[in-house]
């Protein structure tokens, strides 16, 4: 290894993670301990100080020590929700940042480099995750000793391993990425090697779902058979979820197959000591057939929010191991356009890696790679309640950051002493009732002055990390009022707007 240490890339997925780093321009992934590409997202506590991750904590939980398991904490990154392990709490992001520690070791043993060696990163995370989320993500990876991280939306690396990072026409693209835990339908537009997100939709239909229904499916039929019910007991159904989705993979590639469940006693036949059952393409459609309508239900919706109609895609990016069942495209190409091509030529579980790995190079300034910018972006509005109690926008949704963006606003009265610096966020600013109060500061001492003549700036400043601090300064007598918040911190609160009249207006 040269003197420069490689950027890697991270898909931390909600029921798997992929490690990746370019190899001469050329994107790879690395394999884990056990020479697989895909690690399970599972931490086993084997002790206080012992933790397994991957392999490993799926096979514990198929023991009776399953309850020292967590599983698929990124599903919960952002919520209140602990995990409970032999007396200690886990918050999600803890899980996570054991997870990308083992990763990180996982790609400095492989790439032969020492572990703080790894200094940069390029971290996928869902269209869907809020500044918060994201800002859990950075905090990880920082924890997990990279010290320079670039935050990739899923679909964007996905779309990037199709090449259209490249792409000299302008493309129109839906990426379906069908994962463990959730569809995510993203429209992106890409021209000039960027890429600009029309809408996206997700729902909680994935792999688990299809899991879940197969799964009740043979559960039914093996107690049918033997007289117990699997649901009954954790451990069964885990082992009896273990079966069933090697049986969902293998109906992705064969039209029939047959499901043995072994060292079953049933009943007084002795001869035998396993279940099995056939089952093939047909019966698993039927059953399934639900989580279709919901697919269906959820693409529909990507377009409505994102405006656009189905004719309006040029190329569809199909994405996520869960994609691989059969009839996925056959769905789409009824819903789509004729003339809308549907992308599959790369392993579907290995496009977001791809494209996340291709993307080191813009952190390790390949030369090629330096047209395409990577940056973090608002998912919502932040701005400041006037006297009316309407929200004037200062920082848009979408704004790139780091970012600083000052407006001047005015008194509404004469003689008026003081205003309050009311910060509101919102996903839609025209929508009062949906006001988000996260902070206030009042600007006090104003020098007596005719309604709209005093100059008050007010500075609104995102760091990298999404921490907003507002400045308010008096022009005059350069009075500042200033407070910090950190979006989505638990302090948030869910306030009404004031609406008592902020005594100030935007000039
Ligand atoms: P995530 O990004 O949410 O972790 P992945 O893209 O890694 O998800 O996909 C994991 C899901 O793909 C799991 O539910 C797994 O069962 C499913 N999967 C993997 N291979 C196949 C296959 N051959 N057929 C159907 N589903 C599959
Ligand atoms: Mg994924």
């Amino acid at each position: 290894m040269g003197a420069k240490y490689p950027a890697v890339a991270i898909d931390m997925g909600t029921t798997t993670s992929l490690v990746g780093y370019l190899a001469n321009h050329t994107p790879c992934i690395l394999p884990n301990d056990r020479g697989n590409l895909a690690t399970p997202c599972m931490v086993a506590f084997k002790d206080s100080q012992t933790a397994w991750v991957g392999e490993l904590a799926r096979n514990l939980l198929l023991s009776s020590h399953c309850e020292n398991v967590v599983v698929y904490p990124k599903k919960y990154l952002g919520t209140e929700t602990l995990f409970k392990i032999q007396g200690r709490e886990y918050s999600p992001a803890e899980i996570m940042l054991i997870i990308l520690r083992k990763l990180k070791n996982l790609a400095a043993t492989y790439l032969k480099v020492p572990e703080r060696a790894l200094k940069k990163a390029i971290l996928t995370v869902p269209e869907y995750f809020t500044d918060t989320q994201k800002t859990a993500v950075l905090n990880s990876g920082k924890l997990a000793g990279f010290e320079q991280i670039r935050l990739v939306s899923e679909p964007v690396a996905a779309a990037v391993a199709y090449g259209y990072k490249d792409a000299l026409t302008e493309e129109r693209l839906m990426v379906f990425d069908l994962g463990g835990g959730s569809l995510d339908v993203t429209l992106l537009e890409t021209s000039d090697g960027c890429f600009y997100v029309k809408g996206f939709e997700s729902a909680p239909v994935g792999g688990a779902s299809f899991d879940k229904a197969l799964a009740d499916f043979l559960g039914g039929k093996f107690e049918e058979m033997c007289g117990v019910n699997f649901t009954d007991d954790p451990i069964l159904y885990r082992n009896l979820m273990e079966v069933t989705e090697k049986t969902k993979a293998d109906l992705s590639f064969v039209d029939e197959t047959e499901v043995l469940f072994p060292y079953m006693l049933i009943g007084n036949n002795t001869k035998k000591n396993y279940l099995n059952v056939r089952i093939n393409r047909y019966q698993f459609k039927r059953i399934t057939e639900p989580l279709f309508d919901r697919m269906r239900e959820t693409v529909l919706k990507a377009f409505k929010k994102s405006s656009v109609v189905p004719g309006w895609v040029t190329r569809v990016i199909i994405s996520g191991g869960a994609s691989r069942l059969p009839g996925i495209k056959q769905m789409l190409n009824s819903m789509l356009p004729s003339l809308a091509k549907i992308e599959s030529r790369l392993d579907p579980e290995h496009a977001v890696i791809l494209g996340a790995s291709e993307l080191t190079g813009i952190i390790d300034n390949h030369d090629q790679f330096s047209r395409l910018e990577l940056q973090n972006v608002t998912s919502c509005y932040f701005g400041v309640e006037d006297d009316d109690g309407n929200m004037v926008v200062v920082v848009p949704k979408g704004e790139v950051y780091p970012c600083e963006i000052t407006k001047t606003f005015t008194t509404t009265e004469d003689n008026k002493k003081e205003i309050l610096i009311h910060v509101l966020q919102a996903k839609n600013p025209e929508n009062h009732a949906l006001y988000r109060s996260i902070g206030h500061v009042t600007v006090e001492d104003i020098p007596p002055a005719r309604a709209g003549e005093p100059n008050i700036r007010v500075t609104f400043s995102l760091d990298e990390y999404g921490k907003l601090k507002v400045i308010a300064r008096h022009s005059e007598n350069n009075k500042i009022a200033s407070l910090s918040i950190k979006i989505g911190e638990k302090g948030e609160r869910k306030l009404k707007p004031q609406r008592r009249g902020t005594g100030l207006r935007v000039v």
